[in-house]
């Protein structure tokens, strides 16, 4: 974690301190002559009120406006860009994690609902980098990965956030010899080029389950459920009246105390975030070691989309606070 001392904490404080709560500046409308947002070659699923592709690309374009941002595009699936915004400034950075799993619509509707929010986060001067739509595909169709509705025995489906060709398993090797899909190959190359320049504080990857009466969190960093960021997400959930699971088991057989996992080696991009060594070009090399790796799993069992929009949107709310938790 040597690399996270390079940002002194009084910076950190500093740009805390220059962040105003309350209704944050919007952000800048596209210059004139930009090209047209994509609207994607399929069409959305509408059944439940979420936003359109269209909306959201649309809502991409408006925040990497800004002069804070930069934007690139990870990667195309079926016509439709997976973006990645990151703010200008480099350095040991918070990152947002939205859209992995297509049949999930809150998290990028709060994504795109909180423009304004993560606008005021770069142009305070936090690093951020932030995937709004990872699985576009999915997300127009309501799948949860770009080739399956669902988890099935005939066709499990891979999801973009696949990483256990990067991670290492116990004999120091990588656990499959290559990325289970051309989606999980870009996103986690991505992931980890950019956290060199923006080395994760925290990450946020936010979810949603309808099978779910309860939801939990996945603390898959170093403080495990002692983060203490991870308890002021399911703090805050719990807050808003959104039910969160004291203690119990999954239905993975995960053991929740007091709504936090942790100890989970499942894969996902979230153990990459959290891993301090990864396999790259044939060897192992460090990072991005994550101080804190945050996966949030909320109920959508029986709830409008508008609801499950904001717990999220009250998440990335959190974000000064998380990040100030995360580095202690
Ligand atoms: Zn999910």
């Amino acid at each position: 974690m040597s690399g996270m001392k390079t940002l002194p904490l009084s910076l950190v404080l500093s740009a805390l301190a220059a962040w105003l709560p309350g209704p944050a500046k919007a952000a800048a409308p596209a210059p004139a002559g930009q090209p047209a947002a994509p609207s994607g070659s399929l069409k959305t699923f509408e059944a439940d009120g979420r936003a359109s592709l269209k909306e959201l690309y649309r809502g991409m374009d408006l925040l990497a406006s800004g002069k804070a941002w930069t934007v690139e595009t990870v990667f195309v699936d079926q016509g439709l860009p997976v973006k990645v915004l990151r703010s200008k400034r480099k350095g040991p950075a918070v990152w947002v994690i939205a859209g992995i799993h297509g049949e999930e619509p809150a998290p990028p509707n709060a994504v795109l609902q909180s423009r304004a929010r993560l606008n005021a986060l770069a142009v305070n001067g936090i690093p951020i980098v932030v995937f709004p739509l990872c699985n576009p595909v999915g997300y127009s169709k309501n799948w949860r990965y770009p080739d399956a509705a669902r988890a099935s025995e005939k066709n499990p489906g891979h999801s973009v956030g696949d990483s256990d060709h990067l991670l290492l398993g116990k004999d120091g090797k990588p656990r499959v010899p290559k990325a289970t899909s051309p989606q999980a190959d870009a996103l986690t190359r991505k992931v980890l080029s950019l956290a060199k320049e923006y080395p994760p504080v925290i990450s946020i990857d936010l979810h949603e389950d309808d099978e779910l009466d309860k939801g939990y969190l996945y603390s898959q960093g170093p403080k495990g459920r002692a983060d203490l960021a991870a308890k002021a997400v399911v703090a805050r959930i719990r807050e808003l009246g959104f039910p969160v699971m004291a203690s119990g088991k999954t239905r993975f057989d995960e053991e929740v105390i007091d709504g936090v996992i942790s100890d989970v080696s499942d894969g996902s991009v979230d153990e990459l975030m959290a891993s301090t060594r990864t396999f790259v070009n044939g060897g192992a090399v460090k990072g991005p070691s994550a101080r804190s790796a945050l996966v949030v799993e909320t109920s959508s069992k029986g709830r409008p989309l508008s609801e499950r929009v904001r717990v999220h949107s009250e998440v990335i709310v959190l974000i000064p606070e998380l990040f100030r938790l995360a580095y202690q």
